[in-house]
């Protein structure tokens, strides 16, 4: 079985071979060198990410761990960012519930300690639901489905930053980076071919 080490090591090689065959490519179809070269760049830990990707089924890989932290991290920030808003929503309502002062300072606090419930509540909840490993996210499918949904966002994000003539391109580089980093981690769990 391989490990961590061995699956980005493996996302390494599919980066630099799929860098020979897309520069060629790129090049013969008129596409500006500068950004060839900055979709190689950023296209790195993409293919890196695809490689560590499937294991996140499995409890005690590294990529399920880091995922996890990501995942609180993530729901910790956005619910601080989003209730937070309503802060003074909340300490009027608290004002008639509870009799004495209700200083700014503990409606943050108070913000803080339910995001981070929730937080840790959301990390239960993944591991009830995961499911088991090399199951569905050691399939060719799930990796497709992945890169399409990246794809869709990246190219919605493209079109929103910058308007220029190859974000449908830029957009089916990075995706295909995605694919085959994700392939890469089933070839080296002997999953395919
Ligand atoms: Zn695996």
């Amino acid at each position: 079985m391989t490990n961590f080490k061995g699956h980005i090591k493996h996302g390494w090689y599919t980066h630099v071979i799929t860098t020979i065959i897309i520069l060629p490519i790129s090049i013969y179809n008129n596409i500006p060198l500068e950004l060839i070269i900055s979709l190689i760049g950023i296209s790195l830990p993409i293919t890196l990410f695809g490689s560590i990707l499937p294991d996140i089924d499995h409890p005690s890989s590294k990529t399920y761990r880091i995922f996890r932290y990501i995942l609180l991290c993530t729901t910790i920030i956005f619910l601080s960012i989003i209730i937070g808003q309503y802060q003074n929503e909340i300490q009027n309502i608290l004002s008639q519930i509870i009799t004495g002062t209700i200083t700014t300072e503990s409606i943050s606090i108070i913000i803080a300690c339910f995001s981070l419930i929730i937080g840790m509540t959301t990390i239960f909840l993944f591991e009830k639901i995961r499911p088991p490993h090399r199951g569905i996210t050691h399939n060719l499918s799930f990796g497709l489905i992945i890169s399409i949904i990246f794809a869709l966002i990246i190219w919605q994000s493209f079109t929103i930053i910058i308007s220029q003539n190859y974000n449908i391109i830029s957009t089916i580089i990075l995706s295909t980076y995605l694919f085959l980093g994700f392939c890469s981690h089933l070839y080296a769990d002997d999953m395919i071919l």
